[in-house]
């Protein structure tokens, strides 16, 4: 065997998977929620930095996403706990860069 060698990308991109939507995407495209470590009072927390210590899960930066993620319970699934703080979806919609959804300006306060 002439021992094929697979191509090394020069540049090591990580990629990961939306919760919801199964979508494979850059790493640092995606919003990451952690599972923070007992010792920081648990529970879920986003993770805009990409590196807090703990379990993680991603969603894409999509408002439809991210819904679904809290509706469906994505995180709390995907990460094992038992729910999620009412201010994940804010949280998350607060990093979100995809275009805003008409519906949802009434209710945002504006800078
Ligand atoms: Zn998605």
């Amino acid at each position: 065997m002439s021992g094929e060698v697979k191509s090394i990308k020069p540049y090591h991109t990580p990629i990961r998977m939306c919760v919801v939507c199964r979508q494979t995407s850059a790493k640092k495209t995606l919003l990451r929620v952690v599972r923070r470590p007992e010792k920081d009072g648990g529970g879920l927390a986003a993770d805009p930095t990409l590196r807090a210590n703990g379990r993680g899960a991603y969603v894409c930066a999509s408002q439809e996403c991210i819904q679904k993620a809290i509706k469906q319970k994505r995180f709390e699934r995907t990460l094992n706990v038992p729910s999620a703080p009412p201010d994940l979806a804010d949280a998350l919609m607060a990093h979100c860069v995809a275009a805003p959804l008409s519906e949802l300006s009434s209710g945002a306060a504006a800078l």
